[in-house]
Order: structure tokens, then C-alpha cells, then sequence
């Protein structure tokens, strides 16, 4: 497998405070990688730095993309490269239509107007693929959680995604709109999609990483196969001791 992303030696500063310390991860073409991590260990930032909300020069360390120096201004950049970021807080218009979401920036123009009935069928081909049954006209806030984030992933497909990066997706979601979301990862693997995904459900975790790379308090801890992990070893990554009782004063 190629590989697709290389972040080299990522520090991230927030006035004294370091929230990345020397993080170094690297992520082939199809690959899943979760990135786990307690409350606060940099996640997020580490996510903010690779996708451009802090563009170069807010950071120290060098990214490689497609075998190229990834240096973003900002998000636009990174999205045009090919790597799209969901966050738990959806960034979907409400009150517009899934369609208009969707193509939201980034109509299909012909002959100077926009093709309607082009994006509409494109529309349709991306919910099929993401099994959302809705009408591309329906507004997004009359839909649930879980087919809001699905929403956005049709969103970042319509992009020609390479890497997509899912910040816990799926903390709100049910368990069957979870099942899809999971599938749904696994069948961008199989085209080749990358997928960096952070989660505290360490079962989803275990059920769809290639590898995964645990942080603590901004420093890298380790990246190992998910194939030799437990759950308990990664939680004793994460939190940097063996847990013998959930109420350690017992
Ligand atoms: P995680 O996603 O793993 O929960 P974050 O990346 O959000 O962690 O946060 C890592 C650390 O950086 C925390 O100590 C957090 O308080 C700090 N931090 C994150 N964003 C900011 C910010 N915009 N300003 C100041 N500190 C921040
Ligand atoms: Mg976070």
C-alpha cells in the first residue's frame, strides 16, 4: 500500500501550554486509524493541525500528503488536496436542503448556470452509497443525528475524498445508525479511502482499525496493529497504568 500522509514531528502550542509534543504518525491509502486518547490528550488538535483550522506556520513540524509537503493557509487548501474533517458539532445549514448542503460551494456549472438536474442525480448516486433514503430536497434539520452525519460524509464524497477524518461521530448516534456509519468506513477502505477516527468506544475502535495510535497529554504513546491489541491495552496506553478497579479507592 502507498502511503498517503506523513506528519513529522507536530508540536502545537497554545500560549504555555503544550497540547502536541513531537507527535509523529504516518497513515498508507485504505488504511483505518484511530486515534485514541483521554479527555484533552490533543486529539483534536492533532486533527486541527493535519486539516489546516491551524495552518502552517501555527504549528512546528512538517505534513506530507500524496508524497508532497502539505502546507495549508487554511481548510480550503486541505479539502482541495483531498482530506475532509467531521466534527461532532455538524457544520450542516439547517434550514437548506440535503442537496443544497451538499453541493454547498461547490456547484456543477454548465453553460454558466448551475446544473440542477446533474447535482440532483449526483445527489441521489451519494445517498444510495451512503444508504440514506431521503429526498435530496429535504432540509437537513428535519433529519436525525445520525443521517445528518451521513449527510456530511456524502458531503466530503462529492469532494473526492482521500482521508477522512471522523471526530467522535458517533457519541450521539443510535446503534443501528452507528452500524452504518462502521460499514460504511469499511467500504471507503475498500476504494481505497483513508480514515483517521477518534472514538471512545473502544469496541467500534477495535472493530474497524488497521492501527491505532494512542496520545497522551499531547504525547505520542505508541502506534501498533489493532489486530494485537485488547481493549485493555489500550486503555493502559491511554492512561499510562494497568486499571485493576474502575474505583481505585474501594
Ligand atoms: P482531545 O480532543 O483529545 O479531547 P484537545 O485536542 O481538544 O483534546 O485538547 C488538547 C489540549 O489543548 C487540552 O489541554 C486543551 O485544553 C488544549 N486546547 C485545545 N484547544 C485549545 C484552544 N483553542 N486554546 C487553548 N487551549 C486549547
Ligand atoms: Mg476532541
Amino acid at each position: 500500500m502507498a502511503q498517503l500522509l506523513e506528519m513529522k514531528n507536530i508540536t502545537k502550542k497554545f500560549g504555555d501550554v503544550t497540547a502536541l509534543n513531537d507527535i509523529s504518525l504516518s497513515l498508507d491509502s485504505g488504511e483505518i486509524l484511530s486515534l485514541c486518547g483521554e479527555n484533552g490528550s490533543g486529539k483534536s488538535t492533532l486533527m486541527k493541525v493535519l486539516c489546516g483550522i491551524y495552518p502552517h506556520g501555527d504549528y512546528s513540524g512538517e505534513i506530507f500528503f500524496g508524497g508532497e509537503p502539505l502546507i495549508a493557509k487554511g481548510i480550503k487548501d486541505t479539502e482541495e488536496k483531498g482530506i475532509s474533517i467531521i466534527h461532532q458539532e455538524l457544520a450542516l445549514v439547517k434550514n437548506m436542503s440535503v442537496l443544497e448542503n451538499m453541493f454547498l460551494g461547490n456547484e456543477i456549472i454548465k453553460g454558466g448556470l448551475t446544473d440542477d438536474n446533474e447535482m440532483y442525480l449526483r445527489c441521489k448516486t451519494i445517498l444510495k452509497q451512503v444508504q440514506l433514503e431521503v429526498d435530496p430536497n429535504t432540509k437537513v434539520g428535519e433529519l436525525g443525528l445520525g443521517q445528518q452525519q451521513l449527510v456530511e460524509i456524502a458531503k466530503a464524497l462529492n469532494k473526492q475524498v482521500r482521508l477522512l477524518i471522523l471526530d467522535e461521530p458517533t457519541a450521539s448516534l443510535t446503534e443501528k445508525e452507528t452500524a452504518i456509519l462502521l460499514n460504511l468506513i469499511e467500504d471507503l477502505k475498500a476504494h481505497n479511502i483513508s480514515c483517521i477516527y477518534i472514538s471512545h468506544k473502544l469496541n467500534e475502535v477495535k472493530a474497524i482499525s488497521d492501527k491505532i495510535c494512542v496520545i497522551r497529554d499531547g504525547e505520542h504513546i505508541g502506534t501498533r496493529d489493532a489486530a494485537g491489541m485488547s481493549e485493555d491495552d489500550i486503555i493502559t496506553m491511554m492512561v499510562g497504568r494497568e486499571i485493576t478497579s474502575l474505583y481505585p479507592h474501594e
